[in-house]
C-alpha cells in the first residue's frame, strides 16, 4: 500500500509531504527497501520531532502480528507494528507486564527499540533494548539477520537507539515481567524545590518507580518544586485492565490559550492539590499513561505545533546544574505544564541510547523562534554540562552539539557502512545532525 500524506511527529511542529508505504508482508517490505533510494521506518509517530520523517517512509504498521508468547516464560515475540496497548491487552491478564515502558502505551515494537525508550524504573531495569533477547533486522542490502547481544552485538547495540538508521526491525522477542495485579501501589511526596526533590529521588531509589513532576515556572525559594510519585506492583486487585477509549481534542486548540498565566495557574493548582506523603493503589493504565486517556492531546497547543525538551545531566554537580538549567526556563516564562523530572540509572551499551546515570527533565515549548533560540541556548550549557538531549525528542538540535554529546557516533556510523545502511536509511533528522 502507499499513500502520499503530510507527515509530522507528535509535536506537529516539523511536517514533511511524504510518500507513506505500507508493506504488509516481508516480501513487500523488501520490494520496498531495494526500490527506494532512501527510506526510514515509521511506527505511531509518537517520537515528537523528525526522526520519523522524511520523503519516503516504510510504516510498519501493517507489520502487526503476535508470533509467540510463552507464559510460563514471559518470553513474547511479536512484529515491529504491534503496540504496547496491544501487548497489554493480551499479556496482563496472564499475569506478565512490560519489562520497560515509556509515557504512552501508543508506541510500536519498532520504536521503542528504535529509541531504547525508558521509563519511571529506569534506575532499576535500564532501557527497553536492553529486555530484547532477539530481534530480526531487514538491512539496505535486502538481507535479513537475527541480531541479539551475543549475535551481531555491533548491529544490536547500534539498532537498540539507531533511531531506524541501521534498518527495518521486522520483529522481537521480549522478556516481560512478572506482576500479580493490574495494579501500583503509589506513594505522593511534595518537595518544596529542586534540592528536595532529588533528595526524595535518592531517598527512593530502592522504588521499582518514581516519577516527579516538576514545575518550570516557579522560581525563587519555589525553584523546581514537585510532586514526587513512587510505585510498586501491588499484589492484590485482579487482572482487570480498565482500558478506556480515550476522550479526544478534536480541533487544534488557540495556542493562545496556553500562555504563561494559564501554565502558571495550572502549576499552582496542581501543587496545591497534592497531598503530601499519601498512599493509595490505583489502576495500572492511568499510572503508567495518564495522557492516553486524552486522544490528540498534541492539538492543545494551536497549529503551530510545540516542541518537547528532554535532557540529562549527570549525577555529580547534577542538582546545582539542574539548579542553573531551571532557572533559564523560569525566566523565560516559556515552559509548559506537566514537566516530568525523573533519576536514571547507569547507561548502557546502545550507541545512540539516551539515557546516562543522573536527573534528566523533558518538558513541552509552543514552537516559536524565540523558543527554538532558548533550546539552542539550553543545548550548549546541557552539552557543556557533560549531559545530552534525547534524539526521540529532538527537533531542532544541532549536528556539532549532536556530535559533541553522543560520543559514539562515529562507531555507530563504522557499523551503518558495515551493514549497507548508510545512503539507504536516513531520516530529516539524521541529515540534520549530519550522518551519512
Ligand atoms: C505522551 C508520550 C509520552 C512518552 N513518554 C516517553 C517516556 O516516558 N520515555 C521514553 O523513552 N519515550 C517516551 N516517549 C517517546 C516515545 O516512546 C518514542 O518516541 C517511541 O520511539 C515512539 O514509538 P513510535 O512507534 O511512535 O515510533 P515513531 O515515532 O514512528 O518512530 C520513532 C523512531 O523509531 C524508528 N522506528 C520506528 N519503527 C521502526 C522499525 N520497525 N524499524 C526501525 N526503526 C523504527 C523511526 O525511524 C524513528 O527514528 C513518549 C511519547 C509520547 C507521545
Amino acid at each position: 500500500m502507499a499513500a502520499t500524506l503530510k507527515i509530522s511527529g507528535w509535536g506537529g511542529y516539523l511536517k514533511q509531504d511524504a510518500q507513506v508505504l505500507t508493506p504488509l508482508s516481508l516480501n513487500a517490505c523488501t520490494d520496498y527497501v531495494k526500490d527506494t533510494q532512501a527510506i526510514i521506518a515509521r511506527g505511531m509517530g509518537r517520537s515528537y520531532g523528525d526522526s520519523a520523517n522524511a520523503p519516503t517512509v516504510l510504516s510498519s504498521l501493517g507489520l502487526n502480528h503476535f508470533i509467540d508468547f510463552d507464559d510460563k516464560t514471559g518470553l513474547l515475540t511479536t512484529q515491529a507494528g504491534v503496540t504496547l496497548r496491544d501487548i497489554l491487552s493480551v499479556v496482563v491478564p496472564k499475569g506478565w507486564f512490560l519489562p520497560v515502558t515509556p509515557g504512552t502505551s501508543f508506541v510500536s515494537i519498532g520504536g521503542a527499540i528504535a529509541s531504547d525508550v525508558h521509563g519511571k524504573n529506569h534506575h532499576i531495569a535500564g532501557t527497553f533494548g536492553q529486555h530484547i533477547t532477539s530481534m530480526t533486522l531487514l538491512l539496505g542490502t535486502g538481507e535479513v539477520v537475527t541480531t541479539s547481544a551475543t549475535e551481531l552485538p555491533e548491529l544490536f547495540h547500534a539498532t537498540c537507539g539507531g533511531m531506524g538508521l541501521t534498518g527495518i526491525i521486522l520483529s522481537a522477542t521480549l522478556r516481560l515481567f512478572p506482576i500479580k495485579s493490574a495494579y501500583i501501589n503509589l506513594k505522593t511526596i511534595k518537595a518544596n524545590s529542586i534540592e528536595e526533590a532529588c533528595e526524595q529521588f535518592e531517598a527512593h531509589s530502592q522504588s521499582t518507580y518514581s516519577v516527579a513532576w516538576i514545575d518550570c515556572l516557579a522560581t525563587g525559594k519555589n525553584l523546581g518544586r514537585s510532586v514526587l510519585m513512587v510505585g510498586e506492583h501491588a499484589d492484590h486487585g485482579g487482572f482487570d485492565l480498565k482500558i478506556k477509549d480515550p476522550i479526544s481534542v478534536p480541533i487544534h486548540t488557540p495556542a493562545a490559550l496556553l500562555n504563561s498565566l494559564t501554565m502558571r495557574g495550572f502549576n499552582h493548582a496542581y501543587f496545591a492539590k497534592a497531598t503530601h506523603d499519601k498512599a493509595q493503589t490505583v489502576p495500572l493504565i492511568p499510572y503508567f499513561y495518564p495522557l492516553d486517556a486524552i486522544g490528540g492531546w498534541n492539538k492543545l497547543y494551536g497549529k503551530a505545533g510545540f516542541v518537547q525538551y528532554q535532557f540529562v545531566v549527570p549525577k555529580t554537580n547534577g542538582v546545582s546544574n539542574m539548579r542553573t538549567l531551571l532557572t533559564q526556563i523560569a525566566q523565560s516564562g516559556a515552559g509548559s505544564f506537566l514537566a516530568v523530572l525523573k533519576q536514571f540509572g547507569a547507561a548502557n551499551q546502545n550507541l545512540l541510547s539516551f539515557p546516562l546515570a543522573g536527573f534528566t527533565l523533558a518538558l513541552d515549548f509552543k514552537a516559536s523562534t524565540s523558543t527554538i533560540a532558548l533550546l539552542h541556548r539550553l543545548d550548549d550549557m546541557v552539552a557543556v554540562m557533560g549531559g545530552r538531549v534525547y534524539l526521540t525528542k529532538d527537533a531542532v538540535m544541532t549536528e556539532s552539539t549532536f556530535k559533541k554529546t553522543y560520543t559514539q557516533w562515529q562507531t555507530f556510523e563504522a557499523v551503518r557502512h558495515q551493514y549497507g545502511a548508510v545512503g539507504k536509511f536516513a531520516s530529516n533528522q539524521s541529515k540534520r545532525l549530519g550522518l551519512a
